[in-house]
């Protein structure tokens, strides 16, 4: 695999289409506005917002959108603290990407294992909008890991020209999707070139016809994400839509979608001049990946046996789900016809295709995704230890007992990107109270995170107060931005003072978030405490075709406007990573209350943890690993009820009981200079137990450690 370095000449020349031409002083920002790097180097977002503050809000913090639009380069350049910031920035860029003394170089340089990171949705920025959740989230954060790490992987997705929809909550509650056009010139991506410098443009077979697909590029660091795009003039009107949106339409777009990310990805791959030796398919979406590579090894000679065991060999599968829905299966008819000469071209017949997706699920025989993804990986694994158990009872009957008695998946659980959740004010203050700033070098080491206990606990409180000001500013605009849009006139305006609780995520109906408003008069009596205020920020996006969920963004939504409830129960609209980033940096809490054990990990609360607010959840998905009794709260028992029923009801019951016996006092219990110790005593053990252990940093080590090396090079 070509370093990512190298190919940085090429598109540094190359330019922007800008309204100004950059002046020499500073000609090197379009590589900085380009390479996601700028996400967590606040020192280049305060270059961009010292060039065009105005801009740099109204892009919604799009830098290359900033610098084709801006008119202030040429005076810029002649601002000696703008350059100077400048030059700091690209001093850091280029010691960043230099990447001497990374872990992967010194600390494990045994890490031969050149990964392919297939994924159906990667969330790096808002401003790249080709995610909808935790899952994409999951995967930018993967991806900036590797690359802080110094591993050699490249990431593969798709570019939705119109990405996931932007949400809207109309005044009688209705969830509205928008799509907006997506002009890749106001993006972080640039036309991916081969070897010899053209454009990469590949094919794949679908039915009847050719689909030709275009190649994007996106800067992650020191590692890329190769992005596969339909929109091109030579595919048909209908086919140029089929990249348009992330899960949108139908069956047939699905699998002509699984078919672009894996089978176009692997040609894109080869085309780009790239050979991995690991392939990691994030979910079963990516799993044709494997098909594709066992076709290529038919053609060059091999039996389809051999082929399937070697492809098998050097792939990882990640499941990221119990949900039945979150399992792709197509119907037989519809999968024949796609694969109609797969048969042929994998050198066997369509039995033996078969043999490697069916399933039986409760609408007819199905080829499943996830059993293809299982059949072709033998490196697999759950994102926690919960979920490796509940995955293990459901998909074992695939597995042949193991003679070395290991599981057949494992467990790496999930984690967060250190730099891109953590507030900026925060990491000031454990640089001021760690020496040397070694917390830094060593995000993953529990040790290293030991002087948070030293910090005194008033100024690690002013920190937070501080940081929670910027979100209730924050929330209190969006609300009113809303109220402008939407004409209604109840008053909704949080208070910057009073115990905040944030709960944002997509709306799926396993995650509940209405649990909260199933007994409204306990619920008003907590929040209208007088001397002791409560309020809850609510935020996330349901899938458009799921009309439970709508219908939970519809009565939080009515609840906020009851006369009792408004400005202390509120609902914001068009949920990103924008919203998750200011709540789980300002709010005091973070409620999670999945019907478990459905939440396979849930990475929300890590976030929040990390910022020092708490995490209060079900123990279900990662939290079970973390939680000791003094790091945050749980809700309900760690068992299955007997049915939904009483499940919502006893996690209900706890929900209640332990914000009044144990949040809300706690929180309110303050000494002489308003400071609450007995709370800041929780705030630290929370990022102390969160920060090192649930970052990416430790989990793409896991990753590297359990399954990259040991597949590396079982391809032949
Ligand atoms: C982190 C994150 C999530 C994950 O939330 P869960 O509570 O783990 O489901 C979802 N969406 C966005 C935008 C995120 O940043």
């Amino acid at each position: 695999m070509r370093c990512p370095p190298y190919e940085f000449e090429s598109y540094r020349l190359r330019g922007l289409a800008m309204r100004e031409s950059v002046p020499q002083r500073l000609s090197r920002l379009p590589e900085l506005a380009r390479n996601i790097l700028w996400t967590w180097r606040p020192g280049t977002q305060a270059l961009f917002s010292r060039l065009d503050p105005e801009l740099w809000e109204s892009t919604e913090h799009n830098p290359v959108r900033l610098l084709r639009e801006t008119e202030n380069l040429g005076r810029a350049a002649e601002d000696p603290a703008t350059v100077a910031l400048y030059n700091l920035a690209v001093q850091d860029l280029d010691r960043y990407l230099d990447g001497q003394g990374t872990w992967a170089g010194h600390v494990y340089p045994r890490t031969d294992a050149r990964v392919a990171y297939f994924s159906a949705e990667f969330g790096l920025h808002e401003s790249l909008p080709i995610y909808s959740g935790g899952l994409g989230v999951l995967a930018g954060d993967h991806v900036k890991s590797a690359s802080d790490l110094g591993l050699p992987l490249v990431g593969v997705g798709i570019l939705y020209a119109q990405g996931y929809f932007r949400q809207r909550i109309s005044a009688e509650g209705r969830q509205e999707e928008v799509y907006e056009p997506f002009e890749p010139e106001s993006r972080p991506i640039s036309p991916a070139l081969s070897p010899d410098g053209a454009p990469v443009i590949v094919g794949i077979a679908l039915p009847g016809r050719e689909l030709s697909l275009k190649v994007w590029k996106v800067e992650v660091g020191r590692t890329a994400i190769y992005l596969l795009d339909a929109d091109l003039q030579e595919n048909s009107e209908e086919d140029r839509l089929l990249t348009a949106r992330l899960y949108g339409g139908g069956q047939r777009t699905r699998i002509s979608q699984e078919m672009i990310l894996g089978i176009g990805g692997v040609r894109a791959l080869r085309a780009l001049g790239l050979r991995p030796n690991v392939y990691h398919m994030n979910e079963g979406h990516a799993a044709f990946l494997g098909l594709e590579r066992v076709r290529e090894l038919v053609a060059a000679g091999e039996t389809f046996e051999a082929a399937t065991e070697k492809v098998a060999g050097s792939t990882v599968f990640t499941t990221h789900t119990p949900v039945p829905a979150g399992h792709d299966a197509f119907a037989p008819d519809l999968f024949d016809e796609f694969a109609r000469d797969w048969p042929g071209e994998l050198g066997t017949d369509r039995e033996g295709l078969w043999a490697l997706g069916r399933k039986r699920e409760d609408w007819g025989e199905a080829f499943n995704m996830t059993v293809l993804a299982f059949n072709l990986s033998r490196g697999r694994n759950a994102v926690s230890k919960l979920h490796r158990d509940v995955s293990l009872d459901m998909w074992k009957y695939l597995f042949p007992e193991r003679p070395d008695g290991e599981d057949p998946i494992l467990a790496v659980t999930n984690g967060v990107h250190t730099w891109s959740w953590l507030a900026p004010e925060l990491a000031e203050l454990f640089d001021r109270h760690c020496g040397g700033r070694a917390w830094r070098r060593e995000v993953e080491n529990p040790a290293a995170w030991s002087f948070v206990a030293g910090i005194p606990s008033g100024e690690l409180w002013r920190a937070h107060e501080g940081t929670k000001r910027g979100m209730a500013r924050f929330v209190n605009a969006r609300l009113e931005l809303q109220k402008e849009r939407t004409g209604r006139d109840v008053p909704q305006e949080i208070n910057p003072e009073a115990l905040t609780i944030g709960f944002s995520r997509r709306f799926a109906t396993y995650k509940r978030a209405t649990l909260l408003l199933s007994d409204p008069e306990r619920l008003r009596a907590i929040i209208g405490g007088a001397d002791r205020p409560v309020q809850f920020v609510f935020a996330g996006k349901a899938h458009p075709a799921d009309e439970p969920a709508k219908a939970f963004i519809e009565a939080l939504y009515w609840a906020s406007e009851e006369d009792d409830l408004a400005g202390s129960l509120v609902i914001l609209e068009d949920y990103d990573m924008n919203v998750t980033r200011h709540l789980v940096q300002g709010v005091d809490v973070w409620l999670n209350n999945p019907r478990r054990p459905l939440e396979a990990s849930g990475t929300s609360g890590q976030k929040a943890s990390l910022n020092g607010a708490p995490n209060f959840s079900v123990l279900d998905g990662w939290w079970p690993e973390a939680y000791n009794g003094r790091n945050g709260w749980a809700v309900g028992e760690p068992v299955e009820y007997a049915s939904e029923e009483e499940g919502d009801r006893v996690d209900a019951e706890s929900l209640y009981s332990t914000l009044e016996n144990s949040l809300v006092p706690l929180f309110y219990d303050r000494d002489a200079e308003g400071v609450p110790l007995g709370w800041v005593r929780v705030m630290k053990e929370a990022i102390q137990t969160v920060a090192p252990t649930f970052s990416t940093q430790r989990m793409v080590q896991d990753y590297v450690h359990k399954l990259y090396v040991p597949r590396a090079n079982r391809a032949g």
